[in-house]
């Protein structure tokens, strides 16, 4: 089991913007493979660093399905952008998150997506026309790092469907 503990709605930390990550340092990759585990651990398929309570601009992914070898991905400071050739329409897809347990809702993102991001060396990776669950996941943790979470997203149906859930989560919260 891990020792991260996964913050919940209602956490400060969450609303932080993350701050870039001057140096990959041994501890951060470290603690990246500790958010793996805290994500299998869930179980879930994407992780960032403010959800463990460390605002830094950091997320690692997992879009590999359970009876497939998994596939862990880390990824600091990722950047990304919608993929500009060719066709590319916000879709509409359900998103729930570890740190908003028990909320789902349809969130419209681009399918495809160019990303750029430093792997555990320190160098600087780029990979284009990334589509699919691996996007969306991507998209919904670099959210993370801008302090914006999924319910953010929503629409104003969703979000009137799980305003109580909410309130219950942030009031929980306030309790610690
Ligand atoms: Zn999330």
């Amino acid at each position: 089991m891990s020792r991260l503990d996964i913050r919940i709605y209602g956490d400060d930390v969450l609303r932080k913007k993350a701050e870039p990550i001057k140096q990959i340092t041994p501890e951060l990759v470290d603690l990246a493979r500790e958010m793996l585990q805290a994500m299998y651990d869930a179980p879930g398929i994407g992780l960032a660093a403010p959800q463990v309570g460390v605002p830094i601009r950091l997320i690692v992914v997992d879009v590999a399905k359970e009876d497939e070898t998994p596939e862990p991905r880390i990824y600091f400071n990722p950047e990304i952008a919608p993929e500009e050739e060719g066709e590319n329409p916000l879709i509409p897809y359900e998103e729930g998150c570890l740190s908003v347990p028990d909320v789902y809702g349809d969130v419209m993102r681009p399918d495809r997506i160019r990303l750029k991001a430093q792997n555990e060396k320190g160098e600087w990776i780029e990979e284009r026309n990334v589509c699919g669950l691996l996007s969306r996941c991507i998209q919904h943790e670099v959210d993370h790092l801008e302090g914006k979470l999924f319910v953010d997203l929503i629409s104003a149906e969703d979000k009137a469907k799980n305003q109580a859930a909410l309130r219950k989560l942030a009031a929980d919260q306030k309790k610690k």
